[in-house]
């Protein structure tokens, strides 16, 4: 359905999604510079290989940056992700973890945060079929950082959980990503 002021529907959720106004495609153009079309981004093939050597451990690739931007105000969404596994047949090529991570946030699609979150859980988990995962994203948000309320330093934190992914591992991922900041 056409905006009646010439405007597009970026909403993933088609009809139930917003329409914008010209001013928002505008501005979701320019801030979506370098973005790659989603039809580009989706198609590339990512590369798992078998976990011969029976790792049982966490495997954790953390500080990986995206941007996207957020579907309500249009504005940018900045951050960063953090993903911990345990395999189960499959290990996945470290840079495929970030190619993941780019195919659902620097695309031309709008989203939230908790979609995002969960779309990378999903995706991950469809590919590496893991004992279990974690997913982590703390992101900046424009629409909160500079407009609106104006709290330039909120953050906000979204985890997804897939698998088993229990009380005491969760605090070994956590104290790795900690010891790894020190
Ligand atoms: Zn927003």
């Amino acid at each position: 359905m056409a905006c009646p002021a010439g405007g597009m529907n970026y909403n993933k959720d088609g009809d139930k999604g917003r329409l914008l106004m010209v001013k928002d495609v505008k501005a979701f153009r320019e801030n979506r510079v370098g973005a790659l079309p989603d039809e580009f981004v989706l198609k590339k093939k990512i590369v798992a290989f078998p976990n011969d050597i029976k790792y049982k451990g966490l495997v954790i690739v953390d500080n990986i940056e995206f941007s996207t931007n957020c579907e309500h105000h249009v504005v940018a969404i900045e951050g960063l992700m953090h993903v911990g596994y345990i395999p189960n047949k499959l290990l996945i090529g470290l840079s495929q973890v970030a190619r993941i991570i780019e195919s659902r946030a620097n695309v031309t699609t709008m989203t939230i945060q908790e979609r995002l979150n969960q779309e990378v859980a999903d995706e991950l988990n469809k590919i590496l079929k893991p004992e279990g995962l974690i997913v982590i994203i703390i992101a900046r948000h424009n629409c909160m950082t500079a407009r609106g309320v104006r709290q330039r330093n909120s953050q906000t934190t979204t985890s997804c959980i897939r698998g088993k992914f229990d009380g005491d591992l969760r605090m070994e991922f956590f104290q790795l990503l900690n010891l790894r900041r020190k």
